[in-house]
């Protein structure tokens, strides 16, 4: 793919996100989440997870542990054993005790909405804080780099970046600050429902005369991909 000019791909990403908008209309945190402790939590056990599962195991988790409080002195071994279905239990419970236990010592147990008082918790990255942020507290922070996030602005050729923080400084150059938050829902949508890890639909896909597909197997012989603008 012949280089693009950042004006260009701008122009471009616009062009994706209308189309995105109109294919998912509905898009959101698949993530059930009442409050934005709860956000949290979801957020932290849903590495290496389905929204699905987390989905199954919060909901008897949420009312075991109320607060914080509840989290920040559950033993970690009552804990690990609730989100055990989840993956990664054991650093998982670290994490939710580590940063319960500083939001009710340093914010009287309520969840801060700021980037930095986020990821100085304790066991919190910055694509969590990001979630939550965006999600709960509807504040535009950055862009939310997941597994697919990453897996599609490569192939709709938006960055050559494989580390999710320097994808994340590609995305918000390019995605207007307002959009961030649902910029994410929107790939993260079209990688679940279409452009999938191992064989993307792309006959179907509604912005495939937008896309370049870096690093797609050219399966279907009758897709034409997109050039370069
Ligand atoms: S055209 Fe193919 S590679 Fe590009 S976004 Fe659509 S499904 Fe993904």
């Amino acid at each position: 793919m012949p280089r693009e000019a950042k004006e260009a791909r701008a122009a471009r990403t616009q062009r994706i996100i209308a189309r995105l908008q109109k294919a998912y209309p509905d898009a959101h945190c698949e993530l059930n989440f009442p409050n934005p402790l709860e956000l949290l939590i979801a957020t932290i056990l849903s590495a290496q997870c389905t929204d699905k599962r987390v989905n199954l195991v919060t909901a008897d988790l949420f009312k075991k542990y109320p607060s914080a409080a509840a989290y920040a002195s559950a033993p970690a071994a009552e804990l690990e054993q609730a989100i055990k279905s989840t993956g990664f239990f054991r650093n998982k419970t670290r994490s939710i005790i580590t940063c319960c236990q500083a939001i009710v010592e340093k914010h009287g147990g309520e969840v801060p909405h700021s980037l930095a008082e986020l990821i100085e918790l304790g066991g919190v990255g910055r694509k969590t804080a990001n979630v939550v942020l965006g999600n709960a507290f509807h504040l535009e922070s950055g862009v939310v780099v997941d597994t697919h996030v990453a897996r599609l602005s490569q192939r709709l050729g938006l960055t050559r970046e494989k580390d999710p923080a320097k994808i994340e400084q590609v995305l918000m150059g390019l995605v207007p600050r307002d959009q961030w938050t649902m910029f994410s829902h929107w790939l993260i949508w079209h990688g679940r429902r279409r452009c999938f890890a191992r064989n993307p639909d792309c006959p179907g896909c509604e912005v495939l005369s937008l896309c370049p597909r870096i690093g797609v197997i050219r399966r279907v012989s009758s897709v034409q991909p997109a050039s370069s603008t």
